[in-house]
C-alpha cells in the first residue's frame, strides 16, 4: 500500500504549529506555496501548503481533508517559502500569520485569485489580408482592423472606437482576423540624468563590479549627496540586463516625488505596493511583479515579500527609519529580512541613509558590509550652518524665540521658504488648570491628553480615545484652563497671525490624513513662493524642497534625558534629517536649534563633528554598556488589564528560562506602562551571541505556552526590539 500524502499547512491562527491535512480526494498533485481552503473547527480557513510528508502525528482516520485547492499553481515560489520559513523560526511567530502577512490582502480570502495576465490584441495574417478588401457594410469592424494594423493594442485603446467595441472585437476574433497575446514586459527607455560626480561614480562602479553575488552595501551619504542618483544608475544596469529591482522606502505617501523621478528616468511605471492602495491595485502590482512583467517594484515594508522571478537588486532607502520594523503581530524588521533575502537570492542589496542605524554602521565598520561614503552634496550646495538658541536665556512666543522669529521674517522677506519642525501635533500637549493644578490625563494610558483646540477635543495620541475639551476645570470648576506647551496647531495659528500674507502649510497626521491634502500642500511648496511649513517628523522624510533655506527645530530636549537607550541615536537622525531639508540648491541654508541644554555633550558633538563622529561615540557607549548592536536582545512582552497578572507570568517565564549565557532582566514595565487600559511589562533577554540567544529561546517557547499564568495575559516574543 502506498503511503498517504500528508499536507502540512500554515493557517492564519496565532498558533505556533503547522496543521496536517489530507489532499482533496483524487485531486491534482499540489506543490508547496499553493493556497488551500480547509475546515478548521467550525470555520473554513485559507491556508498555504508549506510541505508534504508521508507521516503525521495525527492518526490517519482523524485527519481532515482539504476542501479545495485555491490556486492551479503555487503562488509563492520556493525561494519565498524558504524565506518565510526562516522568518517564522527567527521571529518566533505563528507560521500562518507570517504567510498571511506576505500575501496581498486580496489573496487572504478564498474568493481572491491571481488576476489573468493582461492581454492585447493584434491582427492575424488573415486579418491583414482582409484589410485590403475591408467589410464594406461594417464600418466599426473596418475601423478596428485599421487601428490594429498600426500595431497591437490593449482593450482600453480600442474602446474609443465606439460603445460596441467589445462585441466587434469578439466578432473579429471569431472570424480569425484578430488574436490575443499577453503583453510582453515593459522595456525601460532610459533618459539621462545629471552626470555623476566622481564620488558617485566611484560608488556605482564599486557596487556594479559584482552584480551577480550577494553583498550588502551601506550607502552612507549626507542629505542631498545624490544617493537616489546612485540608485538610479544601479537600477538602470539591472533593468538593462532584463532583471527586476525591488526598492523599499519608509512611507510612499510621503514620496510622490521619488516615484515621479523613477518614472521619468526609467521610462516605465514602477509597480507600487503599499498599504493605502485598494486591495485590487495592490494585487495587480503584486501579480505583475510575480509574472516578471513589472521590472521595477517600489513599496513599503510589506513589499519586501513580493515574488520576483528575475531578481537583480534590492535597494532600501532611509534604512535607519523605524517604520521598517513592524511593531505588532509579526514583528519583523524589513531591513534585516531584506538582507537575508538578498543573500538567499545571491544579489546585491544597497542600504542608503544620511544617518545610518548603529546596527548597519557597525556592520560597515566591521567590514561585513561595503561602506560607501558621500560626504558632499551633489549639487555643490554647502551643508547648512547651525545656530543653537539657548531657551534658558530667551523668552518664547508660542514656542519660538525672538531670534528664531526674526530669522523667519528675514528669510521670508528674501523670498525664500521656511520649515518649522516640532514633533508634537495638536494645539497643546496638555490642558491644565491654573487654579488647582488639574491635568487632562488619559484614563487608559500613562499619558496626558493632547488639546486639539480647533476641534475642541482632548485626544490621546497613544490609544486614540478622545472627548470634548471641558470649558471649566472638571475639579474646581474654575474658568482657568490653559494649554501648557505647544503643538503644531498652535504654531500654525500663531504664525498665521504674525505673517498674515504668507501661506502656512501644516504637515502632521491630523492634517494630511485627508486624501489629497499632502500632495496639494507639496505642490504649493514646489511653486517656490515664500511660505512657512510647520510640521512633525513627516517633514523630515526625504523631501527635496529647493527653496527652503531656513529650518527651525523648536525643541528636541525630551530625547536628551529619555530612558530609552536608542533615544540619542534617534535624536541625531531626526535633527540631521530635518536639517537636511535646508539649502539644498544654490542658496545656503541655516538651521536654528532651540534647546534648554545647549551645553549637552551629545548635542555639541553632533553639531560640531557631524553624524559619523556622533554615531561612533554612541557605538562606544553602547559597547561599554553591553547594549545592541554589540549584543543581541529579545523581549518577552506581556500585557494584561491587571499589572500583577503580567508580572506573575513574566516571573514564571524567567524561572523557566534555560541555563546558558543569556542574561534575563525583569519583569519590568514598558517605558509607557499603561496604554489602552492595559499594563505592558516585559522580560529583557540579552546575549553576546545571536545564535546563543536563539538556542536558549527556542526550547523555552513550549514551556511558556504551558504556563498557566500565561492564559490570562497577551504575550509575544519581540526579536531585536526597537521599542521598550
Ligand atoms: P539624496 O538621495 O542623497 O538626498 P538626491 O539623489 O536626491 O540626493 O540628489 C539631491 C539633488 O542633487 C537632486 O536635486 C539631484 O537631482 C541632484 N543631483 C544628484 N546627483 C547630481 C549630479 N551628479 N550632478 C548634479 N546634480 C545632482
Ligand atoms: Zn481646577
Ligand atoms: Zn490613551
Amino acid at each position: 500500500m502506498t503511503k498517504p500524502v500528508i499536507l502540512q499547512i500554515a493557517l492564519p491562527v496565532p498558533l505556533p504549529q503547522l496543521f496536517d491535512y489530507l489532499p482533496v480526494q483524487d485531486g491534482p498533485d499540489v506543490t508547496p506555496g499553493t493556497r488551500v481552503l480547509v475546515p478548521f473547527g467550525r470555520r473554513k480557513l485559507v491556508g498555504v501548503v508549506t510541505s508534504k510528508s508521508d507521516r503525521s502525528e495525527v492518526t490517519e482516520t482523524r485527519l481532515l481533508r482539504v476542501s479545495k485547492f485555491l490556486d492551479d499553481e503555487p503562488i509563492l515560489d520556493s525561494e519565498l517559502m524558504d524565506l518565510l520559513r526562516w522568518c517564522w523560526h527567527y521571529y518566533k511567530h505563528a507560521p500562518g500569520e507570517v504567510l498571511a502577512n506576505a500575501l496581498p490582502p486580496a489573496l487572504r480570502n478564498a474568493k481572491g485569485a491571481l488576476p489573468a495576465a493582461p492581454v492585447r490584441y493584434r491582427l492575424t495574417a488573415a486579418g491583414l489580408e482582409c484589410l485590403e478588401d475591408p467589410p464594406a457594410r461594417a464600418p466599426i469592424q473596418r475601423m478596428m482592423l485599421q487601428t490594429l494594423a498600426a500595431g497591437p493594442r490593449e482593450g482600453e485603446a480600442l474602446s474609443s472606437i465606439g460603445s460596441q467595441w467589445h462585441k466587434t472585437l469578439s466578432t473579429l476574433i471569431g472570424k480569425g482576423w484578430v488574436e490575443t497575446e499577453t503583453i510582453p514586459p515593459g522595456k525601460p527607455t532610459l533618459s539621462p540624468g545629471p552626470e555623476l560626480t566622481p564620488d558617485q561614480q566611484q560608488v556605482v562602479t564599486a557596487i556594479a563590479a559584482d552584480m551577480d553575488t550577494f553583498r550588502c552595501h551601506l550607502l552612507d551619504g549626507v542629505t542631498g549627496s545624490g544617493k537616489t542618483e546612485v540608485y538610479l544608475h544601479l537600477l538602470e544596469k539591472v533593468l538593462a540586463a532584463g532583471k527586476q529591482a525591488l526598492v523599499l522606502v519608509p512611507e510612499i505617501g510621503l514620496t510622490p516625488q521619488l516615484l515621479r523621478r523613477f518614472e521619468t528616468r526609467m521610462g516605465l511605471k514602477p509597480a507600487v505596493i503599499h498599504s493605502s492602495l485598494s486591495a485590487g491595485e495592490r494585487l495587480g502590482a503584486w501579480a505583475a511583479a510575480r509574472s516578471g512583467r513589472a521590472a521595477l517594484i517600489v513599496g513599503t515594508r510589506s513589499a519586501l515579500f513580493t515574488p520576483m522571478p528575475r531578481p537583480g537588486i534590492i535597494v532600501l532607502d532611509e534604512e535607519h527609519d523605524s517604520s521598517f520594523k513592524q511593531q505588532d503581530g509579526f514583528r519583523y524588521s524589513a531591513r534585516d529580512v531584506a538582507v537575508k533575502r538578498a543573500s538567499e537570492l545571491g544579489i546585491p542589496i544597497v542600504l542608503g541613509s544620511a544617518t545610518p542605524s548603529l546596527e548597519s554602521l557597525k556592520n560597515a565598520i566591521d567590514g561585513r558590509y561595503g561602506w560607501h561614503r558621500l560626504r558632499e552634496r551633489a549639487t555643490k550646495a554647502t551643508l547648512p550652518a547651525w545656530r543653537v538658541l539657548d531657551l534658558k536665556q530667551q523668552n518664547t512666543f508660542h514656542g519660538l524665540t525672538r531670534p528664531a522669529l526674526d530669522a523667519i521674517e528675514e528669510t521670508l522677506d528674501r523670498g525664500e521658504q521656511v520649515m518649522v519642525f516640532l514633533n508634537r501635533r495638536g494645539y497643546s500637549p496638555v490642558l491644565m488648570c491654573k487654579s488647582c493644578g488639574w491635568y487632562g490625563n488619559c484614563d487608559r494610558c500613562d499619558a496626558h491628553l493632547t488639546w486639539h483646540r480647533k476641534e475642541g477635543r482632548l485626544c490621546c495620541h497613544h490609544c486614540g480615545s478622545q472627548r470634548r475639551a471641558p470649558a471649566l476645570c472638571p475639579d474646581c470648576r474654575a474658568d482657568a484652563l490653559i494649554g501648557a506647551g505647544e503643538g503644531t496647531q498652535q504654531l500654525e495659528e500663531s504664525l498665521e497671525k504674525r505673517f498674515p500674507d504668507i501661506p502656512i502649510l501644516r504637515f502632521d497626521r491630523d492634517r494630511t490624513s485627508r486624501k489629497g491634502v499632502m500632495s496639494q500642500q507639496l505642490d504649493e511648496v514646489r511653486k517656490g513662493e515664500p511660505c512657512l511649513m510647520v510640521g512633525t517628523q513627516m517633514l523630515a522624510k526625504g523631501h527635496h524642497f529647493p527653496s527652503v533655506t531656513l529650518v527651525v527645530i523648536v525643541n528636541i530636549d525630551q530625547a536628551l534625558y529619555s530612558s530609552d537607550f536608542r533615544a540619542l541615536e534617534r535624536m541625531g537622525q531626526m535633527i540631521l534629517q530635518v536639517a537636511g531639508r535646508a539649502g539644498r540648491m544654490e542658496k545656503a541654508g541655516t538651521v536654528l536649534l532651540q534647546t534648554l541644554h545647549p551645553e549637552h555633550p551629545a548635542l555639541e558633538l553632533l553639531l560640531s563633528r557631524g553624524y559619523e563622529a556622533y554615531a561612533k561615540w554612541l557605538l562606544e557607549e553602547r559597547s561599554l554598556a553591553g547594549l545592541p548592536p554589540t549584543s543581541y536582545q529579545a523581549l518577552l512582552r506581556a500585557e494584561a488589564h491587571d499589572r500583577s497578572l503580567a508580572e506573575r507570568f513574566l516571573e514564571d517565564a524567567a524561572a523557566a528560562f534555560p541555563e546558558g549565557s543569556t542574561r534575563v532582566y525583569g519583569p519590568m514595565p514598558a517605558i509607557m506602562e499603561r496604554v489602552g487600559g492595559r499594563s505592558r511589562m516585559y522580560l529583557l533577554l540579552l546575549s553576546g551571541s545571536r545564535s546563543g540567544l536563539h538556542r536558549q529561546i527556542d526550547p523555552w517557547l513550549p514551556c511558556l505556552r504551558a504556563l498557566k499564568s500565561g492564559r490570562t495575559v497577551r504575550w509575544a516574543i519581540d526579536m531585536d526590539p526597537l521599542e521598550l
